[in-house]
């Protein structure tokens, strides 16, 4: 080890931009399926100056004389430089796993597909039977990868809780998010609970719909992807027409996405592309990825919009905030109040007749359908929040088991989720807490939305014009600010209940 050079926060600041830019265009190529190597841990190493345990002290000392934004930007900083030391010790090992995860092929039908490839294969396989057995398939190879990721948590969850003082997960989570967890798993099991009738009476009724009549009695979630297509519905929500209907839904927002400087599309095919839709906004708000991988149905029209709304506020943030305002956030509660507000245009009944040409009645029963998937999800991340909230509970005492995931979320959707699916199905740092709260407040903005403007806020331009001026502030505020500003107590249920419940 060189001996430490400790930069200015400002110097520290600028060093980390570059840093971040090429590890964010790495891990865009490998997702995109250009590179068939991720090669983190080189890019890493050449900027291993930049983390260091002194570099941190450094940046702790700043933050305690400031006060103020200040104090916040030099708060962000520190734990951006914390979280690059642990990076800094894993790149090898995620390198590592995600390589492995990159080579590994199932066999289904005499083809060797790519793990991406198979997952991406699910959501258009026309027969029950076919899903259920690529399903099986896909699930035993990923979670051949478990002691892996078993191994990779423990390892970032004590470096973490060493350097940030904080040795317990949920107490240290609590304090990056500035809320109670524990508050917020409540407050969503409520809206659940109360939910659960207008679920049950939807879910029988899609389910039928989606999967027909030879389904078991509790699916599993080989299926979940189908139906989010509405692959049944896929002559009307087709793969052609999805890029055209969501830039034009955004333009009558005022949005231009397709002459926009700052946002790069990437809607190509590729075989290790994965399919799971993404924006990765390498130096917000100038180089902005959107990524997607088409493949027809109504999903295509709902990721699009969802990325377009992450794109919008990143690529949409005031070019003269400080870089960690443009970049760096506690969490990803607020930027993903803009995605699920873009992507809620989607559950408008009159958007199905305005761009699919159907009739109100047909518009609306399919309205109803992304209603169902929303509740679905919705529960489904309700139940995961607090399957995450046990399993760090009780880390430290048993290293991380299963226990509970299989039961709570099918007990919460009626589909089976498989036991060993629990750890490829987390994401760090409790990012289920700021999916839910994005759903708490996207609600909340929906209903001053159309309080202030009307109906049909999901088409005009006076939408637009709000949402500039929110992408602007950039990675500031938190999405508890924002509900204070919508008039809205932080866990006010109300609105997202209303729209689960279609009241
Ligand atoms: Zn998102």
């Amino acid at each position: 080890m060189s001996v430490a050079t400790i930069r200015t926060p400002a110097e520290f600041e600028s060093r980390l931009q570059s840093y971040l830019f090429e590890r964010s265009e790495e891990g865009r190529a490998v997702r995109v399926g250009e590179k068939e190597v991720s090669e983190q841990a080189a890019i890493v190493a050449r900027y291993a100056d930049l983390f260091s345990r002194a570099q941190l002290d450094g940046l702790r000392e700043a933050e305690e004389r400031a006060d103020g934004d200040e104090r916040e930007r030099l708060y962000r900083l520190r734990k951006t430089c914390e979280a690059g030391l642990v990076t800094a010790e894993l790149a090898e090992r995620d390198d590592a796993l995600e390589n492995a995860i990159l080579r590994a092929r199932v066999s289904f039908r005499g083809e060797e597909l790519p793990l991406r490839t198979a997952q991406a294969r699910l959501a258009v396989l026309e027969a029950y039977g076919d899903r259920e057995e690529l399903g099986d398939l896909y699930a035993t190879a990923s979670a051949e990868f478990n002691d892996e990721r078993l191994e990779l948590l423990r390892v970032s969850h004590e470096l973490e809780g060493e350097l940030s003082g904080e040795p317990d997960a949920v107490r240290r989570n609590e304090q990056e998010k500035g809320i109670s967890l524990a508050e917020l798993e409540q407050a969503l099991a409520s809206a659940s609970d109360a939910a659960t009738e207008a679920w049950r009476r939807m879910r029988t009724r899609w389910f039928e719909r989606l999967l027909g009549p030879e389904r078991d009695e509790v699916p599993n979630s080989s299926h979940v992807a189908y139906m989010r297509r509405l692959s049944p519905l896929d002559w009307i929500y087709t793969r052609e027409r999805g890029v055209e209907v969501c830039v034009a839904s955004l333009r009558a927002l005022g949005f231009d996405l397709a002459n926009d400087q700052n946002i790069r599309l990437d809607l190509d095919d590729r075989p290790q592309k994965s399919p799971r839709a993404c924006v990765i906004a390498s130096d917000p708000p100038q180089v902005v990825h959107l990524i997607t991988r088409a493949q027809g149905g109504l999903h295509d029209y709902q990721a699009f919009l969802h990325e377009a709304g992450h794109a919008l506020h990143y690529a949409g943030c005031d070019p003269s905030l400080p870089y960690t305002f443009r970049r760096l956030s506690r969490d990803h509660a607020l930027t993903e109040i803009y995605s699920y507000i873009c992507e809620a245009i989607s559950r408008e009944p009159a958007w199905h007749a305005e761009h699919f040409g159907l009739a109100d009645a047909e518009a609306a029963e399919n309205a109803e359908a992304t209603t169902f998937l929303e509740a679905l999800l919705y529960r489904r991340y309700t139940a995961k929040l607090r399957f995450e909230l046990e399993f760090w509970s009780r880390f430290d005492a048993d290293g991380g088991t299963a226990d509970g995931y299989e039961e709570r979320l099918t007990a919460a959707t009626g589909i089976r989720y498989r036991s060993d699916a629990y750890l490829a199905d987390m994401d760090a740092g409790f990012y289920s807490a700021d999916y839910l709260r994005a759903w708490i407040r996207a609600a909340q903005l929906r209903s001053h939305l159309v309080e202030e403007i009307g109906d049909d806020w999901w088409r005009r331009p006076e939408t637009g014009e709000r949402l500039r001026a929110l992408f602007a502030e950039g990675t500031r505020p938190t999405s508890e600010e924002i509900a204070a500003r919508l008039g809205f107590d932080p866990l006010d249920t109300r609105p997202l209940l209303a729209e689960l419940t279609q009241h």
